[in-house]
């Protein structure tokens, strides 16, 4: 039997072809030194290594090297290893000639299904919707024969509620926290010596708040298919200043590290509304997020050409200033961004939502280049990986690829914001307001967009009508050279 190779995401025993099979785990210094990883991503990313390779004992190899070459020429037996996660790790896993490449885990649709599925569609627009109930029929998840259980594919209609902002959160409890143990202690220290040597971080260190053994991820999943998913998906779109998690899964990390099969964890919600009454938008919704959404974008990533993720239709080519890059949130007045850039220098994490509509928006709307963010992006949330980071910008929020997966760019202004958050409440900005001192960089923003790139997304249908709003706005030039003034400074 080959030695298997397990990198840092692929962690949990589906992993394995069995229990008895010798691993291998390396700890490659050089990625950290590279570039900045947020300090608590670095820290879950070799805890979880370090942990796994406890739980597995003389069965596994865990080599501390410079760079992954090094610690393959302390290994002469036969390897294998699942298909690695990026494009850059594959083709380094491929130049070895002696590691033997097999199909990927982890996900639920195999790539060859995706490929069939994806070409058969004939579409220059490959569409979420139409892939997850392919989805759906193929692994038989909610399904009633060839009809979807409760007579809908989707059931937003009954979510997409604004956040409960008199009471400040959603009535869930909190999920489960891991303890620190010996191993964290060991990272930290570690990680202390390697930023003493030099090694760049960007974030802060704090409490470990996510899963890195298979233990923590299932004990994780059990507390929110029992108390939180009833009340994922009425508030699924919403933010709240004073509750970062509300009723979302705080799964992701464990799911890319490869703690969880996705498919436990879509059996589990399928059976929460099947015995336990769960609520089906609720269960629908995250069903999607996770057979849909999670399996759509890494089967994109293989499926487009390697360009995909340096597309820049929209010619964003401002660089991403420093206190970005750094996360520096203290600069920043305007209550929605400070709050989501505090929450992801304080914990590596925010959910979806202010991912897209704050951070992606707000680089969207000032001409920031999607390779930059990609980068960012991946480097500072403890679940961000670039499979996953390329759809969420190039394909998503910055529409770069002109709608080879989404069907308009994912711009909004202040007044979304304002509905769907507590945020501007406890802003000194208007979100009414396009111009002058006070107003709005996200609703200034939007308009400046649309002006800067109106050419660029004319013939687009979904684009018709912002852009007939635009054309009866007096002001728009006025608008537009008050952002090009403001430039890439924190607002
Ligand atoms: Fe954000 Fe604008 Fe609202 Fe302030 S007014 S919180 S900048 S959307």
């Amino acid at each position: 039997m080959s030695r298997r190779w397990l990198f840092a995401d692929q962690l949990g025993p589906h992993f394995l072809d069995d229990r008895r099979q010798p691993a291998l785990l390396i700890e490659s210094k050089s990625v950290f030194r590279r570039r900045a990883f947020h300090r608590q991503k670095a820290h879950l990313v070799l805890s979880a290594m370090r942990h796994r390779a406890a739980e597995l004992g003389d069965q596994a190899r865990y080599l501390r090297t410079e760079t992954y070459a090094d610690g393959l020429r302390q290994v002469s037996e036969p390897l294998d290893v699942c298909h690695p996660t990026s494009r850059r790790a594959l083709d380094f896993v491929q130049r070895q000639g002696r590691v033997t490449v097999l199909p990927a885990r982890g996900f639920v649709t195999a790539m060859t299904d995706f490929a069939d599925w994806a070409d058969g569609t004939r579409r220059s627009t490959l569409r979420l919707d139409t892939f997850y109930r392919f989805a759906r029929l193929r692994h038989e998840v909610l399904v009633e024969g060839t009809d979807p259980v409760g007579g809908r594919w989707s059931l937003d209609s009954q979510n997409r509620r604004p956040p409960p902002k008199k009471a400040g959160r959603v009535a869930v409890p909190n999920p489960p926290m891991p303890r620190e143990d010996d191993i964290d202690a060991e990272v930290r220290a570690d990680l202390d010596r390697w930023e003493r040597e030099g090694i760049r971080f960007v974030g802060r260190d704090g409490p470990r708040r996510f899963p890195v053994t298979r233990r923590e991820a299932q004990i994780r999943l059990r507390h929110f298919l029992r108390h939180r998913l009833s009340a994922f998906g009425p508030y699924e779109d919403a933010m709240l200043s004073t509750d970062a998690s509300m009723a979302h899964s705080m799964l992701s990390s464990s799911f890319n590290l490869g703690l969880l099969d996705p498919m436990e964890a879509i059996r589990g919600a399928e059976k929460a509304y099947r015995a336990d009454g769960a609520p089906l938008p609720s269960v629908e919704k995250f069903v999607r997020q996770l057979l849909g959404w999670r399996d759509f974008v890494w089967n994109l990533y293989w499926y487009f050409d390697a360009g995909w993720r340096d597309s820049n239709a929209l010619a964003a080519r401002r660089t991403v200033p420093q206190w970005w890059q750094e996360i520096d949130a203290d600069v920043v007045r305007a209550h929605c961004l400070s709050d989501v850039l505090d929450g992801v220098r304080s914990r590596g994490w925010v959910h979806h939502i202010p991912r897209l509509t704050v951070l992606g928006n707000y680089a969207l709307q000032r001409g920031w280049r999607p390779d930059e963010l990609v980068d960012w992006f991946h480097r500072s949330f403890v679940d961000g990986y670039e499979w996953v980071m390329t759809a969420n910008v190039a394909g998503m929020s910055h529409f770069a690829d002109l709608g080879r997966m989404s069907t308009k760019p994912y711009a909004s202004a202040g007044s979304h914001l304002d509905r769907m958050s507590d945020y501007c409440g406890g802003c000194p900005y208007d979100p009414k307001a396009r111009l002058g001192e006070n107003s709005c960089p996200f609703t200034a923003g939007y308009w400046s967009f649309l002006h800067r790139n109106k050419d660029r997304i004319r013939d687009n249908p979904r684009m018709a009508r912002p852009l007939k709003q635009l054309a009866q706005l007096a002001d728009v030039e006025a608008v537009a050279a008050q952002e090009r003034q403001r430039g890439s400074d924190p607002p």
